[in-house]
């Protein structure tokens, strides 16, 4: 298989299981996320050409985009999420779904000090995070309760995970590390993800 010539297939599943297990595996998150997938999948076969390369199938795509959901391209020399994403500030089509379905909203314990600092009046919103102890959230979520009609109406002081969104930050308190978000119809997802495939399809061409 084509993505084979980037990673063994021990590795990769390995890969997979350990995101799948961070993640949970709730019918409704792996079937928004297999949406997005599906639509990075149409662009892809727009953007690259299967036909010239022999014994390439459309399989090869699904799983050229499956891996790119899962790893940072810094792994082969390559940019990393957050240097794509920042070159592409258009991507986001402002849409404000992730302020309308993300919950908890998550506040790190380290940058609650800075918030109030900009923000005195968001200690009546945040309250202690059960999911992830020793951090924060706001109380009101789905919708986020500062969620305006044409902005956030705390652009200024909103937390970190809204600033980085659509990467998000995994894990607990020994390691943390960014993920891509494909849990969210968000345009700025998919076009990071298809950015991703499309030089992930080109590295791994060039090795057949
Ligand atoms: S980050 Fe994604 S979900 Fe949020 S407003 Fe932008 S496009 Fe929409
Ligand atoms: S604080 Fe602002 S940016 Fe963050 S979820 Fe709420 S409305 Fe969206």
């Amino acid at each position: 298989m084509l993505r084979d010539t980037l990673i063994d297939r021990d590795l990769f599943e390995k890969i997979q299981e350990k995101v799948l297990e961070n993640e949970g595996n709730g019918e409704n998150i792996e079937l928004k996320k297999k949406m997005l997938e599906k639509s990075a999948l149409k662009r892809l076969r727009k953007k690259r050409s299967i036909k010239k390369y022999s014994g390439i199938k459309k399989e090869d795509l699904k799983e050229i985009i499956e891996f790119a959901g899962m790893i940072s391209l810094e792994i082969f020399g390559g940019p990393s999420d957050f240097e794509i994403a920042a070159a592409h500030p258009e991507w986001c089509s402002h849409c404000g779904t992730c302020c309308k379905e993300s919950s908890p909203i998550f506040i790190h314990k380290d940058e609650l000090g800075i918030l109030l600092r900009f923000n005195l009046d968001l200690k009546y919103e945040i309250v202690g995070n059960d999911e992830y102890p020793g951090h924060f959230r706001f109380k009101e979520d789905l919708p986020c309760k500062f969620h305006g009609a044409k902005r956030c109406k705390i652009y200024d002081s909103r937390p970190h995970v809204c600033r980085s969104y659509p990467l998000i930050l995994m894990g607990n308190d020994d390691r943390h590390y960014y993920v891509l978000d494909l849990y969210h119809k968000c345009d700025y997802a998919l076009n990071l993800l298809l950015e991703k495939s499309m030089i992930l399809f080109d590295e791994a061409v060039s090795h057949i």
